[in-house]
């Protein structure tokens, strides 16, 4: 389970985030939406600790964290162990094939052999489609297969969480599909996924439960359909964007 209570982020004097909480259920789908500017990446980030709120308490598989004074290095390396993240722009290293990539987070903590690392990351890769692509370097690859690269890179440290943030924005509709298509995998697989997208299709097909994010508040989190059948003005105005 991943639960978050009373998180506040700001940036300088701006209130971002206010008040958060949310419980996410393991090998859920979670979806946040929202408009442009709600504070959806900042959510995700907060949940990696690639930023630290002011207040609030993050728990991941029974790790809580009580946010307010300094973190210790431990500590922030403990709560990482149970999540990756997935971003818009791939971030794979250039200088790196496919395979060292996806090989390189589990070989640097010492959680397996350079050559159990190896075999893992050719499985994770096939499981993406990239049998043939292991030992390409990104540069030649399409942005859908660096994407592809990346969630295989993530899947490669065992997270109890995988946080995608807009994970198909940067793509063409047909390298989208194939993108998405190992997502949908994934949540089949009963995975617990977080995924931030403005790509109403394949939110309602993957989301078990959707966040709806506005002006740095929860405004809705339920069951999908409830969410996509709401009458409520503000998420009707929120969801006619996309008709
Ligand atoms: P989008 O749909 O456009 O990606 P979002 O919902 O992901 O938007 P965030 O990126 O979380 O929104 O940003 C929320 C607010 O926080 C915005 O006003 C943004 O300018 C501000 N913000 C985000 N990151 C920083 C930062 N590092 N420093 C200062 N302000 C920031
Ligand atoms: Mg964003």
């Amino acid at each position: 389970m991943l639960s978050v209570e009373g998180l506040s982020k700001s940036f300088g004097n701006q209130h971002i985030l206010k008040d958060i909480n949310l419980q996410l259920n393991d090998g859920e789908t979670t979806v946040i939406l929202g408009p442009s500017g709600s504070g959806k990446s900042t959510l995700l980030r907060c949940l990696n600790l690639l930023e630290t709120p002011e207040q609030g308490t993050l728990t991941i598989e029974g790790d809580r964290l009580q946010f307010g004074g300094k973190l210790s290095d431990a500590q922030v390396r403990t709560m990482r162990q149970h999540s990756a993240m997935v971003f818009q722009q791939f971030n794979l290293f250039p200088n790196y094939t496919a395979l060292q990539n996806v090989a390189l987070a589990p070989t640097l903590n010492g959680k397996l052999s350079k050559s159990e690392s190896q075999q893992l990351a050719r499985d994770l890769l096939v499981k993406v489609g990239l049998e043939h692509r292991i030992d390409s370097y990104p540069d030649l690859l399409s942005g859908g297969q660096q994407q592809r690269v990346a969630i295989a890179r993530a899947l490669a440290v065992s997270p109890d969480y995988l946080l995608f943030d807009e994970p198909t924005s940067a793509l063409d509709p047909e390298l989208e599909a194939e993108v998405i298509r190992v997502l949908i995998d994934l949540a089949r697989e009963n995975r617990s996924l977080v995924v931030v997208t403005h790509n109403m299709a394949f939110a309602q097909k993957v989301a078990n439960k959707i966040i709806f994010l506005d002006e740095g508040r929860v405004a809705f989190d339920g069951p999908a359909g409830d969410f996509f059948a709401s009458d409520q003005p503000r998420i009707r105005q929120f969801l006619n964007i996309f008709d």
